[in-house]
């Protein structure tokens, strides 16, 4: 068994190499692998690389910076059956859904290329005789990111093909859960031709990110997690003097209008409550069903429910594989428990499911709830497993006010053939990423991503032109050559002339 390591300054490295974490494969209960948990040294070391690394890489010029990233973008695509197995091993999710995380990584990559056009400022000649001005957009310095589990590729490649295409060095603290893929992306971005200490890995848990909050060399962070530690990370991190892009959890609100299709809107919901066994910061949990739609949509859906294959993902029947953790299992069915207790309707229950062969594992078959209602445990909590509840609702109207009073607003989408409930749901409802017969209105590389209210703290969602900016600060330059210099100390506010 070999410990993942840290990747510092190009190197492998076990650092201080105090403490260790198991990681273990979900589906079978069996533990594959340890990994270090770095310490505050850990860190000085990785920043003092960083810091070494990033004058000659803020310096190089965006294009040879893009064509690191073009030859990475191909080694990820290369090597994507392996990143996909330790993906499946060390996160429990189907190999196809691996792959399609990481070809929505990817994506950001490839957008990253483009980074000589997506620096370009503003330029205005003659803004006074003989003065011209422009703008330009500078790396930031050292920036770190810390990441779920839930996507161990596609979320540090949210961050850090842009982090890196603007001139910035980054620095990745993967969740501890499944690290492994984080390493390998930093050997493939080394394989490409990033400089040491540009790119680097450090593993560890809260004693990490507290060290990466308070430490003066970093000066931005961008994360993705849980609401509570989004909060914590956004008052942590602003408190030491830094920039920080905090995403948090959600509870996502799809509204069903009765004039949907409706066999299409039931495979849309059941893909979006239970793909990755719910494991998403997009699914779906709430289904809103506007009269008189419920009767009709909860009978689709528990049918549905009831035949998703459950299973190991590497086998290419798997619909749905194991949730993350036996506590997170033990905390998902004590949550549909609370939903039994507090008088919803339980239609399909998941708990006590079996998988033949990996009867250790941490399953829980797909859960599906009416008759539910504000007040309870399971609308309230982000459940994150594949527990779908459905709220039922007079009309428009209250479907839009339920969605609105949620104090998550990451996704939502809305199943319906009218125009006009569609136009108005989008312009009125308060959520970050608005899908329209959607589901899963996740926006590509080129737009950005991020949520409203408890699902983001700061002012920059995440990659596309929101990213550039996050990554980078601005400058204007104002520029006169002697020929146009006035004779004589002015001491009124320059105005036009
Ligand atoms: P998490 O908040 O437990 O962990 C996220 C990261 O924070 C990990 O790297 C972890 O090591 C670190 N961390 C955990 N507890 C900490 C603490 N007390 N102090 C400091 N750092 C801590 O999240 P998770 O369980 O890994 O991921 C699932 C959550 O992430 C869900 O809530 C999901 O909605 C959310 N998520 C959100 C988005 C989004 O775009 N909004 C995307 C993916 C996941």
């Amino acid at each position: 068994m070999n410990i993942v390591p840290h990747v510092i300054n190009g190197q492998h490295t076990p650092g201080q190499n105090k403490n260790h974490s198991d990681i273990i494969n979900p589906a079978t209960g069996e533990r594959l692998n340890k990994v270090v948990l770095g310490t505050a040294d850990d860190l000085d070391v990785a920043v003092a690389a960083a810091q070494a690394a990033f004058p000659a890489w803020a310096d190089t010029p965006p294009l040879t910076r893009a064509r690191i990233l073009f030859r990475a973008r191909d080694l990820l695509e290369k090597h994507i059956e392996k990143f996909a197995a330790v993906i499946t091993a060390e996160h429990g999710k189907t190999l196809s859904d691996a792959k399609g995380e990481i070809m929505r990584g990817l994506e950001v990559v490839e957008f990253a290329t483009g980074v000589p056009e997506l620096l370009k400022g503003e330029y205005t000649g003659q803004v006074s005789r003989g003065i011209d001005a422009w703008t330009m957009r500078q790396p930031l310095g050292i920036a770190a990111g810390i990441t779920p589990f839930n996507f161990p590729v596609m979320v540090p490649l949210w961050m850090a093909p842009l982090a890196l295409a603007t001139g910035n060095c980054f620095i990745l603290k993967p969740s501890e859960r499944d690290p492994s893929a984080s390493v390998f992306l930093a050997d493939l971005f080394k394989e490409a031709g990033l400089p040491d200490g540009v790119f680097q890995v450090v593993h560890g848990d809260k004693d990490m990110v507290n060290a990466i909050l308070k430490h003066p060399g970093i000066a931005a962070v961008s994360f993705v997690g849980s609401t509570p530690v989004a909060k914590y990370i956004y008052a942590t991190g602003t408190a030491h003097g830094k920039r920080v892009q905090a995403l948090g959890g959600a509870k996502n609100h799809a509204v069903v209008m009765p004039d949907c299709d409706l066999e299409k809107t039931v495979d849309a919901l059941i893909g979006a409550a239970y793909g990755s066994a719910g494991e998403r910061c997009m699914a779906v949990s709430v289904a809103v069903a506007v009269e008189p739609v419920a009767d009709r949509l909860v009978e689709e859906l528990s049918k549905k429910v009831k035949t998703i294959v459950i299973g190991e993902g590497t086998n290419t029947r798997t619909e749905m594989g194991p949730l993350i953790t036996a506590q997170h299992k033990a905390r998902v069915e004590t949550l549909i428990n609370s939903g039994v207790d507090q008088g919803a309707t339980l239609v399909v229950d998941g708990r006590n499911v079996s998988v033949k062969g990996f009867e250790k594992g941490f399953f829980t078959g797909g859960t599906l709830f009416d008759h539910v209602t504000p007040e309870m445990d399971i609308y309230k909590e982000e459940i994150f497993g594949p527990v779908l509840c459905v709220v039922r609702v007079p009309d428009f109207e209250a479907a839009l006010k339920l969605t609105n009073d949620s104090p998550f607003g990451n996704g939502t989408a809305i199943f319906t053939r009218d125009g006009d409930a569609a136009r108005t749901f989008t312009q009125r409802v308060n959520v970050g990423m608005v899908g329209v017969n959607v589901p899963l209105p996740v926006p590509m590389a080129f737009h950005s991503f991020g949520g409203w209210k408890d699902s983001l703290f700061g002012d920059h969602h995440m990659h596309g032109p929101e990213g550039v900016r996050f990554f980078t600060r601005l400058k204007a330059v104002t520029q006169r050559w002697p020929a146009g210099v006035r004779s004589g100390a002015e001491f009124v506010m320059p105005t036009l002339g």
